[in-house]
């Protein structure tokens, strides 16, 4: 019935064609949902969601969130803001306005549909953390005028807007707070932590250790982490969050580097870079929340899923 509002819910996912959107789409098609998939391309491609061009269920859009947008959804998922320290330091003043403007054009056209969104929030929210590992309640301790800024507090500043759309016009909001999360449809060359060791390994180059790698982190498989990202999106509308999504296994950026020199069968060296500014000493998601209201938690670990990120990087770029 062609023009004629189908049945099927339909979801608007901004930064559809990126990392985490890709993989987002791809999900919410196999379980029946009609899919329009919004990008400028900035960071995403077109070859992330090549597989899905076609599919009577999914449609794309070319445009910046930084703009108003007039269409009719059910769902909002806004993924859109590129989320590496290299990608998002790029254009600082952009970045800032992604967050902030695209929060506030997202958040209106949710307004007059009264359409659940959701919010891709981030662990930077709570900076260079003095609490360990970080609950939801804790503030966070992020500089405001850093590098690293744009990000965080743009970030900071669509999760305050997310909640006064809640309390002021009574939106169902659901705000995830994501960590480091890693696997295929990453970028070779965003110089994240995997992507660079992975494509280092591969390539038989040093593996570059910012520090001395004894900084933390917490990584989680994509597929774990869409899988909590559907969850809050269908979970009650009393649930709002913010909710940490993340795995809180926590590893050296040292350990990191030997498993994926293991993996690989690499004969790269260790190779100590100067550290960057505002670079975080330790993170790890408290996850109590996600498993007690959502039923949630990552099942993937980490030497599983750097398996699967190697094989496709090596497919990808080393075939
Ligand atoms: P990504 O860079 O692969 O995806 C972001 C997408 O947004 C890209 O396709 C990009 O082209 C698009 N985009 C950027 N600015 C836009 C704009 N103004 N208008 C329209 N589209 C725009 O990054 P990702 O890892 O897939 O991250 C997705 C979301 O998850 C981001 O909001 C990011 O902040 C958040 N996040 C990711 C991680 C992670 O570890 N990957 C961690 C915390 C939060
Ligand atoms: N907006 C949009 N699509 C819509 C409705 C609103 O892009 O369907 C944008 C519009 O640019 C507006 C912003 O969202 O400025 C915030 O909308 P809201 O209704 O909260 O505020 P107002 O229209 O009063 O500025
Ligand atoms: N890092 C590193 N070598 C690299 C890239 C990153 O040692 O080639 C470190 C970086 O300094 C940080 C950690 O790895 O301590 C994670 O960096 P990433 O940029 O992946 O994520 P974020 O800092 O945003 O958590």
């Amino acid at each position: 019935m062609t023009g004629i509002r189908s049945y099927n819910r339909r979801v608007l996912v901004t930064g559809g064609a990126g990392f985490l959107g890709s993989h987002l789409c791809e999900r919410l098609i196999a379980r029946g949902d009609e899919v329009i998939c919004l990008d400028n391309y900035f960071t995403g491609s077109r070859q992330n969601i090549a597989h899905l061009i076609g599919h009577p269920n999914f449609e794309t859009i070319r445009h910046d969130v930084t703009f108003p947008l007039y269409i009719e959804v059910d769902q909002i998922y806004n993924l859109a803001c590129p989320a590496s320290p290299v990608h998002y330091q790029h254009d600082p003043v952009q970045t800032t306005k992604t967050s902030v403007h695209g929060a506030i054009n997202m958040l209106g056209l949710a307004k007059r549909l009264n359409a659940r969104i959701l919010q891709a929030s981030t662990s930077e929210v709570y900076g260079d953390p003095s609490v360990h590992p970080q609950p939801e309640e804790y503030w966070g301790n992020v500089n405001p005028i850093g590098p690293r800024s744009c990000y965080d507090e743009g970030k900071r500043c669509a999760e305050t807007l997310f909640f006064d759309y809640h309390r002021q016009h009574a939106l169902p909001i659901k705000v995830m707070r994501i960590f480091n999360t890693y696997g295929p449809r990453m970028h070779p060359n965003d110089g994240r932590v995997v992507s660079n060791f992975i494509m280092q390994a591969l390539k038989g180059e040093p593996i570059t250790i910012y520090g001395e790698g004894l900084q933390t982190r917490s990584f989680c498989y994509v597929d774990d982490l869409i899988e909590g990202m559907m969850r809050l999106m269908d979970s009650p509308p009393e649930v709002t969050g913010p909710i940490n999504i993340g795995n809180p296994g926590e590893f050296t950026m040292l350990e990191l580097a030997e498993m994926v020199v293991a993996l690989t069968g690499s004969q790269s060296v260790i190779e100590h870079r100067p550290l960057p500014q505002d670079d975080p000493k330790q993170r790890r998601p408290d996850i109590a929340k996600a498993k007690a209201i959502l039923d949630w938690q990552p099942t993937i670990p980490l030497r599983d899923g750097l398996e699967r990120t190697i094989h496709y990087f090596r497919s990808r770029f080393c075939a």
